[in-house]
């Protein structure tokens, strides 16, 4: 049969893997993705516990608005749209400050907020966001995820890598050699001087960007909460609506979706992928789906090489260097809550006007403190809960429907999601179950949290309450390893040319004919399209794919020595 065989046969259909599909199926190469669930989107999901109430189990916003991918496959056609909201985030403690940040779109709601709670100076960004224009932001943002990781004979100074190039040309008066070995939380520290405005960032990072501990990340951790701001909003609909661009734009360019068809094996012979094995009860009719040019694994780094591909295919070093990938830092403790009136802080309604309510909202933030603490729970604790009072529960509640009216039913909003960090299961002292034992006292914990600080978020309020810990993200998404939005650590040493190893980040693995897709690869999480169209370029190079006129690659790229330019001719 001629299904049985395609040019590039993709292992999941989340984010990355059915982006990757588009991007190929558009070349002109025929593709097919095997995605175990009945659905593809992976993390990129929304469902409907109750008739007309659209919650988001995992991803919620949307971070990759300077994605060379919707231009690149004109996701316009196939279905995306856009919500822009006012006010992306607010700010609260528990001593009264509910602090509305406003967005791109109306920075005058944030000026108002800083010149009200710090009259006496800047107490926002620390004047580096301010100095960055919009063009700016976008060649920094594709500087720092859209840009494949140079290859390993190529070595720069630090301070030469793309993002500190960008950084320097736009804003040369707050460049200093110091910045490049900082951390986040090292720069807060010293630029940022109003506390609330510290822990939004540093939580804003901590749920976008690399962890704001991370020595020599600074702006890494400060790029994803520049993603959040830049992109301004969410797909109408939510998360799941944007999936279903990328997949309608693979489809509509011949390639085949097999869903309920989970992969067993990716069959290697003679240290090459020639195809895959699915479970004997997928839904495609045929087992074997053979590959002419190459398997890519949207899966995560862990499952394929120790599951899928097998110890027996790669040395023991580099199988333990595998197994040893850290996920710590990225676990999501996420809950969903109905209610009838959207919090009113400290209790008052001028804290947060309906037309401009933050869609995020970052508490308690009173203190750094706060935020190291929590830190501590998720990277070194080995149970849950570590913890549940105020100064290890600060929370990102989240709201769209005040902005778009498709996910809710009149009368009612849905804060949807709830986001708590946490350590992931696979360390968990009880085992990755001990999150579930727990559920019910955190969910408790984090509610009578939030109704100290908005008095109207009581029982009669509150109407219903859903909820995923990590160990269940893991459960309903094979993806989702650690329950973990990024996938494996983004620290230095799992970051650009060391993510999620050295001898992975160009894509390439040790088996020819095998390429990673995932979250697990660099620039790690988030629905960006920033993995398959960095891959793009190592596929053009060893000759996969053949780029078509509208491709066009990262004004960063260095190429292989030897290998053809990622480039049109
Ligand atoms: C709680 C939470 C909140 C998040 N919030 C955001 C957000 O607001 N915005 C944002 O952009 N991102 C967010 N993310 C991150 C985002 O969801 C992920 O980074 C993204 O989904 C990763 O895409 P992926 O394709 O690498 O993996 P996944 O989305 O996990 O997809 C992997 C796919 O592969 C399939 N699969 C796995 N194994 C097999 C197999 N053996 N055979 C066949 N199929 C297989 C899975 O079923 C899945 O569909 C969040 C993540 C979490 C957990």
């Amino acid at each position: 049969m001629p299904e049985e065989t395609f040019d590039v046969v993709v292992v999941g259909g989340g984010h990355n893997g059915s982006t990757i599909a588009a991007y190929l199926a558009k070349s002109g190469l025929s593709v097919a993705v095997c995605e175990a669930r009945p659905e593809c989107g992976g993390g990129q999901e929304n469902t409907e516990p109750r008739p007309g109430f659209r919650i988001d189990p995992h991803a919620t916003y949307l971070y990759g608005g300077a994605a060379p991918g919707f231009d690149q496959l004109e996701l316009w056609k196939y279905g995306m749209r856009m919500v822009y909201y006012p006010s992306m985030s607010g700010v609260v403690t528990l001593d009264g400050v509910a602090a509305n940040m406003g967005s791109r779109w109306r920075p005058d709601i944030g000026e108002e907020s800083t010149r009200r709670y710090f009259p006496d100076g800047n107490g926002g960004g620390g004047g580096l966001v301010d100095a960055l224009t919009e063009p700016a932001m976008r060649e920094l943002l594709r500087a720092l995820f859209w840009t494949p990781p140079h290859p390993r004979q190529h070595e720069i100074d630090e301070a030469d890598l793309p993002w500190w190039q960008v950084f320097r040309k736009h804003v040369p008066e707050l460049w200093t050699e110091r910045l490049v070995d900082m951390s986040y939380c090292d720069f807060l520290e010293e630029f940022v001087p109003w506390e609330p405005a510290r822990v939004l960032s540093a939580m804003g990072a901590w749920y976008c960007g690399a962890h704001p501990n991370w020595d020599g990340m600074m702006l890494p951790s400060l790029g994803g909460g520049m993603l959040f701001g830049y992109s301004g909003g969410s797909p109408r609909g939510g998360m799941h609506t944007y999936a279903h661009a990328i997949i309608r734009c693979a489809i509509a360019h011949g390639a085949r979706i097999l869903t309920n068809s989970p992969v067993e094996e990716i069959i290697v012979r003679n240290g090459r992928a020639i195809g895959v094995r699915l479970a004997a009860d997928a839904s495609f009719p045929e087992k074997t789906i053979w590959a002419r040019k190459a398997v890519i694994s949207g899966a995560d780094v862990k499952q394929t090489f120790l599951h899928l591909v097998g110890r027996q295919h790669m040395d023991a070093g580099f199988a333990q260097r595998v197994a040893d990938v850290s996920l710590k830092g990225g676990s999501l403790f996420v809950m969903s809550v109905i209610c009838r009136e959207l919090p009113k802080y400290h209790g008052r309604d001028d804290a947060f006007p309906e037309d401009v309510y933050p869609s995020c909202v970052v508490g308690p933030a009173d203190s750094m403190d706060f935020f190291y603490a929590q830190t501590r729970d998720a990277y070194s604790h080995t149970k849950v809960p570590a913890s549940l009072t105020p100064e290890h529960l600060t929370m990102m509640i989240c709201s769209h429907d005040q902005y778009d009216p498709t996910r809710t039913p009149d009368g009612y909003h849905v804060l949807s999601p709830i986001y708590l960090e946490c350590p992931p299961p696979q360390y968990d002292v009880e085992g990755p179950e001990g999150y579930n034992r727990h559920k019910q006292e955190i969910v408790d914990a984090a509610l009578a949290l939030i109704e100290r600080m908005a008095p109207n978020m009581h029982s009669d309020n509150i109407v219903d309450v859903f909820v995923n810990t990590p160990y269940d993200s893991e459960f309903r998404n094979a993806g989702m390893s650690g329950g973990n939005w990024y996938g494996a650590r983004q620290s230095a040493d799992q970051w650009f040319g060391t993510r999620p190893m050295p001898e992975l980040a160009r894509y390439r693995t040790p088996i020819d004919g095998l390429y990673m897709c995932s979250q697990s690869m660099h620039p790690g999480g988030l629905c960006l399209m920033a993995v398959p169209y960095n891959l793009m370029h190592i596929l053009i190079e060893d000759g996969v794919v053949e780029p078509a006129s509208w491709w066009y690659p990262s004004e960063w790229y260095v190429p292989e020595n030897g290998r053809r330019k990622a480039e049109v001719a």
